[in-house]
């Protein structure tokens, strides 16, 4: 599964799941925004997240389930028994790594059994990651990690167009790897790694108008097993999680639960198809919020945003008006998502060399 293919289903609702699988990371980075750390313990419960992913079925999954942390990777039988569990569905999964076991040269057998499994590999890497793990080494495992047959891209994060470092680190790996190795290049702003597959935008276009939140499309496994309907830090790790925004828990709650309730809110759908500033504006006008997702975070605190939405935005007609929106943006393809979401001159980057278009996905594989 190529990047393309995986950052084009962002906007599809239910179309993959993030699924978290530790807070630790041996790794320091300065930047690190989930507060991760070799001696911080916090993590689903295995047993809960394989009941949770055994509950994918051929006529109702996700299409992609994306792993990721802190390191992912400090579970490696766990990630190999979910992603076996999940393909049996017909769900691929991909992870991304903050690649701590490139320091020591060869990837480790554990590592290796349960890369073997995935659908498809990233690695992180910018200038705070290199201070832990020099760029050569990381290069060295990603070529390894192709070689066995798996689907690579790196995941760049800078400062913004004119920042040298990504000018410099993009150029070397399309002179590293010839150009066939695709990446997802994006700006410092405050997201989890779950976010690492693209971000909210920041600005409406037209001030306050619609502006869709795709971040709002797959659900997401937090470090305590709580299922949030986006990828926002302060979504992720605040309790309790605004009620519009918490979808369930892996101990309690199956897919098809968690689905329904991703596709079927009223609220959600709107968020999904206009955004939240949007829908402040227009039916509670002159609230104030901090930003665009402290906007979203709000939208339960008060009776008018839920009950406009439940005016407009449930029953079939607001199923399709989620679906039109959805399928808009997965049609404009991932480059398209990556220069609203991500960083706009490098967007072409995720297409390399896998950009061709795919097709939205069928009922089987979202339910939609
Ligand atoms: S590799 Fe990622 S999760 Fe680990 S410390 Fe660095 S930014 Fe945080
Ligand atoms: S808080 Fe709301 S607007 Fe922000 S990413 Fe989550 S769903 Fe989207």
């Amino acid at each position: 599964m190529e990047l393309a293919e995986l950052i084009g289903l962002r906007p599809v609702p239910a179309g993959g799941v993030l699924v978290t699988l530790t807070r630790r990371c041996p790794l320091r980075c300065a930047h690190c925004s989930t507060g991760s750390a070799p001696e911080v313990r916090e993590e689903p419960e295995a047993e809960a997240l394989l009941r949770f992913v055994s509950s994918f079925t051929a006529g109702d999954r996700p299409e992609v389930m994306m792993l990721t942390g802190g390191e992912p990777l400090l579970r490696p039988r766990l990630v190999a028994a979910l992603a076996r569990s999940a393909r049996a569905a017909g769900t691929r999964t991909a992870l991304l790594s903050g690649m701590f076991f490139a320091r020591q040269g060869g990837l480790p057998a554990p590592i290796r059994q349960a890369v073997r499994t995935l659908d498809h590999f990233s690695a992180s890497l910018d200038l705070p990651h290199e201070r832990e793990v020099p760029r050569a080494a990381v290069f060295r495992a990603v070529r390894e990690i192709r070689e066995m047959g798996v689907a690579v891209s790196f995941h760049l994060t800078g400062t913004g167009e004119d920042d040298s470092y990504l000018a410099d680190v993009t150029a070397d790996i399309a002179r590293t790897f010839g150009g066939t190795v695709p990446a997802l290049v994006n700006e410092v702003r405050p997201f989890g790694r779950a976010a690492s597959w693209a971000r909210p935008a920041r600005t409406a276009p037209d001030g306050e108008g619609a502006l869709p939140c795709a971040m709002a499309a797959w659900p997401v496994v937090a470090f305590d097993g709580t299922v949030l309907a986006c990828c926002n830090q302060d979504t992720v790790d605040r309790r309790p999680a605004p009620p519009h925004l918490r979808l369930g828990h892996v101990a309690e709650d199956d897919w098809a639960a968690v689905r329904g309730r991703t596709l079927g809110s009223p609220l959600l759908r709107l968020v999904r198809t206009v955004g939240p500033a949007h829908m402040w504006s227009r039916w509670s006008p002159g609230t104030p919020a901090d930003s665009y997702c402290g906007a979203c975070r709000r939208l339960s605190e008060r009776p008018e945003p839920a009950a406009a939405a439940d005016a407009v935005a449930s029953g079939a007609a607001g199923a399709l008006l989620d679906l039109t929106s959805a399928r808009r943006q997965h049609d404009d393809g991932p480059v398209a998502l990556v220069r609203r979401h991500g960083c706009a001159a490098y967007a072409d980057l995720v297409a390399a060399p896998g950009g061709e278009r795919t097709r939205y996905p069928a009922a089987g594989g979202t339910g939609s």
